[in-house]
């Protein structure tokens, strides 16, 4: 750890997501002398390149503009890179850098052959006209073009690209390419996408929490449930839990949260995909459309009394007082859809109070599973229904949830799914870098 800060000092999104892993994996890196010889941990920490360039643009007042853009490979021993592309205004190095760190060992653990990566701009879609992000996105794929490809890296969407900035890069990559093949994932239907990838992330968060409860002998049935973001992510998890017959009682936004004692259900699941599409990332408008809503501004729903909470936003949005607010409202299981939700310091606070608590890159993984699914049928240039596709999600997250078991189990019958989905990704991942020599 202290190599790497002298060597990439401020990189604090990055520096906090290695440590964790450290952290998880010293009992066990330990126990495999083979490992420190080839220097994996150093090798790993390190993503094998990085593409940094500008991005020029002009807006529709004719204005150039100049945005940077990023696509961080950072490891590719399991399968071809692959991860999302966020577009927001708070994107850094540091945070591609965390976000390509996790993806790797959340991709050793979906089971299917991918490795990690994560790109993306401080562009924001908000208040941009859909022709000003077309331009964007050919103007970013401009340059990113030559470096992917289904079998080298595979992008996908995450905060701020959704299927309208898959379809605008994937077409400019394209042309560039001259070739039709499965080089993003999170495409369209029309064009080799696959049905279940907009809910993936959200139903399987709800697949693994509902396995998580299980093997506590508890049900969702009947829990109250928090979730933070009104996107895509939050989409998917809010229609799961419904579903699943838990009640979703709080969604929020940049703004603040909003309280709805009657459940978040029917037409009001529909409205969240009306709010998310008008572009301008403010939750308030739900209170004002249904009254049995309160709208809280400039808070965050991590001080009701729920059972569960969701954070489905962005990195380090539960901090540790939110962590002591939720236990001792007692709250039973705290379930990351984000990546790296929670600062050490509430996961610090989980783990002490014998919390289900459950890290992103083991329950978010659905998103990612789906999209390998997608390069499958790609691959096979077929299509598969959505049963199927469900079927294989639901038994891509079984295996997660049983990884975390194997390697997480304390002797007191408690689950550090941290340290399991931790040392599970690493290990297979590990394993994968010794039998391909030092490259
Ligand atoms: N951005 C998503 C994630 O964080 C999905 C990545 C993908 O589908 O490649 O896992």
């Amino acid at each position: 750890m202290a190599q790497l800060e002298a060597r990439h000092p401020g990189e604090s999104e990055y520096l906090q997501a290695v440590k964790e892993v450290l952290i998880s994996i010293e009992e066990v890196y330990n126990q495999h002398p083979e490992f420190e010889k080839a220097r994996i941990i150093e090798r790993l920490v390190e993503p094998d390149r990085i593409f940094i360039f500008k991005v020029p643009w002009m807006d529709d007042s004719g204005n150039v503009q100049v945005n940077l853009g990023y696509r961080v490979q950072f490891n590719n021993a399991i399968g071809p890179y692959k991860g999302g592309i966020r577009f927001h205004s708070s994107v850094t190095l540091s945070t591609l850098k965390f976000l390509g760190f996790e993806q790797t060992f959340k991709n050793a653990l979906t089971t299917l052959p991918m490795g990690g990566a994560k790109g993306g701009s401080d562009f924001s879609i908000r208040n941009k006209s859909n022709n000003e992000v077309m331009r964007f996105c050919q103007a970013y794929m401009l340059e990113l073009w030559n470096h992917i490809g289904p079998n080298t890296d595979v992008p996908a969407g995450d905060i701020g690209v959704g299927a309208r900035e898959i379809g605008y890069m994937y077409g400019m990559y394209k042309k560039l390419k001259n070739e039709f093949t499965g080089a993003f994932t999170g495409k369209g239907i029309e064009f080799g996408g696959s049905l279940i990838r907009p809910e993936a992330t959200g139903f399987g968060g709800l697949y693994f929490v509902h396995q998580m409860l299980s093997a506590k002998g508890l049900e969702l049935k009947g829990k109250l449930v928090a979730v933070s973001g009104f996107g895509n992510v939050a989409w998917g998890a809010v229609t799961k839990a419904d579903q699943l017959g838990a009640k979703v009682v709080a969604i929020s936004g940049p703004d603040g949260y909003i309280y709805d004692a009657e459940g978040i259900k029917g037409e009001k699941i529909e409205y969240m995909l009306e709010l998310r599409d008008s572009g301008n990332d403010l939750v308030q408008p739900y209170a004002d459309r249904f009254p049995s809503a309160v709208f809280v501004p400039g808070k965050r729903p991590w001080e009701l009394k729920v059972d569960v909470a969701l954070p489905c936003a962005i990195q380090n949005e539960l901090n540790g007082d939110d962590a002591l607010q939720l236990i001792n409202n007692g709250v039973t299981c705290v379930a990351e859809i984000s990546n790296m939700g929670c600062t050490p310091e509430a996961i610090d606070l989980f783990l002490e109070h014998k919390i289900l608590y459950a890290p992103g890159k083991a329950v978010n993984a659905g998103g990612v599973s789906v999209s390998g699914l997608e390069m499958s049928q790609n691959a096979m240039h077929l299509s598969w229904q959505s049963e199927e596709v469900d079927r294989q999600l639901h038994h891509i997250m079984s295996s997660i949830h049983s990884q975390c078991v194997d390697f997480g189990t304390e002797s007191d019958g408690y689950i550090n799914y941290v340290k399991g989905a931790n040392v599970a990704g690493f290990m297979k991942v590990a394993r994968a870098m010794m039998a391909q020599g030092v490259i």
